[in-house]
């Protein structure tokens, strides 16, 4: 199964992402996460994709869609992707259309996860994780349970990403309204959509997408 999370940041695609890659034995593909580790490279896309990103735009369609085809090669005959985080334009999802098709797949379900904005703004200004494992915590809603230490590896390392500020994230939201929220339509058009309430605490938006892909 291919299955393409859209919706906001801070909407908790990532997190949800990681749960269905090890329930599901699917193998998610973050575009976002890609570039964060070619900007730590300094690697020549990086260089041209970390002054967008800090501003909170997007980068070039012909840059993500060359990641996803380069990551969905190295990964043939599994059993599907998710996506997370691409596409995030109408050029964007039909490359992903062409690329699908080349291998006789198709994008199978796209789950909407809808968060208002000003609650994702708190969401977002509070986040960090783990520096060592990954494991994701908020200054309101999940602190480790001794202060400045990893609940899962006990690491005294954290780390905030720099796009992370309100001003940073309004910029974000607002691409995401211009050039990502159209493919709700697009996807509509598939019949593919199945929208979860993402302002639900995480169990409940776990169980929703669940039965979403459970449902024929
Ligand atoms: P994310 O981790 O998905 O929130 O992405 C962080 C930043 O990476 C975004 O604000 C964009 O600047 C860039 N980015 C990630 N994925 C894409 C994409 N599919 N298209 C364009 N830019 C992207």
């Amino acid at each position: 199964m291919n299955l393409v999370l859209l919706g906001p940041p801070g909407a908790g695609k990532g997190t949800q992402a990681k749960r269905l890659q090890d329930l599901r034995a699917l193998v998610q593909l973050s575009t976002g996460d890609m570039l964060r580790a070619a900007v730590a490279a300094g690697t020549e896309l990086g260089r041209q994709a970390g002054a967008l990103m800090e501003r909170g735009e997007l980068v070039p369609d012909e840059l993500v869609i060359g990641l996803i085809a380069e990551r969905m090669d190295l990964n043939k005959g599994g059993k599907g992707f998710i996506l997370d985080g691409f596409p995030r334009t109408i050029g964007q999802a039909e490359a992903l259309d062409r690329l699908m098709d080349a291998r006789g797949e198709t994008v199978d379900r796209v789950i909407v996860i809808g968060v208002d904005d000003d609650a994702l703004v708190a969401r977002i200004a509070g986040r960090f994780t783990c520096a060592k494992c990954g494991e994701g915590y908020h200054d309101l809603f999940k602190r480790p349970k001794t202060a400045g230490v990893c609940d899962c590896c006990g690491s005294t390392q954290f780390a905030r990403r720099p796009d992370d500020t309100e001003k940073v994230v309004r910029a974000r939201l607002k691409a995401y309204h211009a050039q990502t929220e159209p493919l709700v339509g697009y996807y509509e058009g598939q019949g593919k959509v199945r929208a979860v309430d993402g302002m639900a605490d995480i169990e409940t938006v776990q169980k929703e997408i669940d039965q979403a892909l459970d449902a024929a």
